[in-house]
Formats: structure tokens, sequence, C-alpha cells
């Protein structure tokens, strides 16, 4: 089964990946945490993609290109989902002619539909431990368990996740996503589904539209 997760920063794509990578087995494609291991090696080529991303714009097609491809060739895995790409209509031809090279289609494009007004709050009080990348919110996430992690100097901000920068994130959402989700429902494999419930909730959801 293939899918990918659609919806805007903040809206909870890589939370329910990750739940579905726990609880089903789904290998799970993250094209910004793989994006963020290579600028943490200090590469030229790391260099080149943090010059993109800290401002939120897009990494340039020919670095997601070979990323992609080279996932799509190279996995065994019989789930596999995607999430934070495909991010224009250009990636979302790229994975089709990937995937038909192989003999495979995308099963399902999960379209997270959330109200605009929770995001920026969602995004600027993301926290990551930096011990085990484990997603936090400081306002929902429960007090206890950060408090322990502050207390240990282990929650980090990610550099792009300022209301300064959100706002050019939003925009190319706006711009270059929004009509990805144009191009699944004309093949007939969008799905959308409520995010602004809690995360179980929204969890239940997606695994009953996967039939799992
Ligand atoms: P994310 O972790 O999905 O919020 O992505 C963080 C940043 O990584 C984005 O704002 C982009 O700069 C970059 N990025 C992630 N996925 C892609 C993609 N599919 N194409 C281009 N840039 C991307």
């Amino acid at each position: 089964m293939i899918i990918v997760f659609l919806g805007p920063p903040g809206s909870g794509k890589g939370t329910q990946a990750e739940i579905l990578r726990e609880d089903h087995g789904f290998e799970h494609f993250d094209t910004g945490s793989r994006l963020r291991a290579e600028i943490a090696t200090g590469s030229d080529l790391g260099q080149r993609i943090a010059s993109f991303t800290n401002e939120g714009k897009l990494v340039p097609i020919e670095i997601i290109k070979e990323m992609i491809q080279k996932f799509i060739r190279e996995t065994k895995a019989e789930r596999i989902m995607f999430d934070g790409f495909p991010r224009n209509r250009e990636q979302a031809q790229v994975m089709d002619e990937a995937l038909k090279e192989l003999g495979d289609d995308l099963d399902y494009a999960i379209y997270l539909e959330i109200d605009e007004d929770n995001l920026l709050q969602r995004i600027i009080n993301r926290r990551f431990d930096k011990e085990t990348g484990e997603i936090y919110n400081l306002v929902s996430s429960p007090a206890e368990k950060i408090a322990e992690l502050k207390a240990a100097d282990r929650l980090i901000q990610r550099k792009d996740d300022t209301e300064e920068v959100f706002g050019t994130r939003l925009k190319v959402y706006a711009e270059e996503t929004v009509p990805v989700l144009d191009f699944y429902r004309e093949q007939g494999v969008l799905n959308k589904i409520d995010g602004d419930h809690d995360i179980e909730v929204v969890a239940q959801n997606v695994k009953k539209l996967l039939g799992l």
C-alpha cells in the first residue's frame, strides 16, 4: 500500500505518519527530516539545502528528485507512506513516473484538513526532543513531560518554526502544494480527513479509511 499525507505545515502529517509506522509497519519517508539530516552533516549539499529550508522555501527539484527516485527503487517495504512530499505538481509527476516504472500506483492521498488559525500556534510551540527526535507541543503535551525535558535541556526548536518563516511556508503551501490536491482529486485518490481533532481521533479516522 502506498500513501501520501498532504496538508499545511503543522497539520499533523508527521505525527500521523509515525503512528502508522509504529502500529502498522509502514516505512515512513519524511522528506523534511531527511533534508535536516543532510544539513546536520555540514556538507556542501547540506548548506545549500539549509539556504532554502531556513527561509521556508522549497528545495530545488533536482535534489528532491534524486532522493525520491532512490528511495522508491530501493525500498522493499510493502507499506510505504510519504510525508512532506509531493510539495508541487512537478514532484507529484516525478513520483507517479518512479512508481509506474515498478508497476505501482499511489493508493491513497490523505489530506489533513485543518483550520489555519490553529496552525501558527502549533508551529511556534512545536519542539523536538534532541535525544529521541520525538515531537512535543509546549501547550498541549503533558506539562510534566515538558518540564522534565526542559530541565534536562533536551527540547529544541526547528529553525523554520518561527512566526516569520511560517508565513513563507504557508504561502508556498497555498501556491505550490494546494494544486497537488487537485492533481490527486482528478486521479480519484484524494481523501479528506478532519485534522482538527485529538491526535488519537485523527489516527482512528486515518486507519478506518485505510481499512486497518
Ligand atoms: P517539513 O519538515 O515537511 O515541514 O519541511 C521543512 C522544509 O524542508 C520545507 O519548508 C522545505 O524547505 C523543505 N522541504 C521538505 N519537503 C520538501 C519537498 N518535497 N520539496 C522541497 N522542499 C521540501
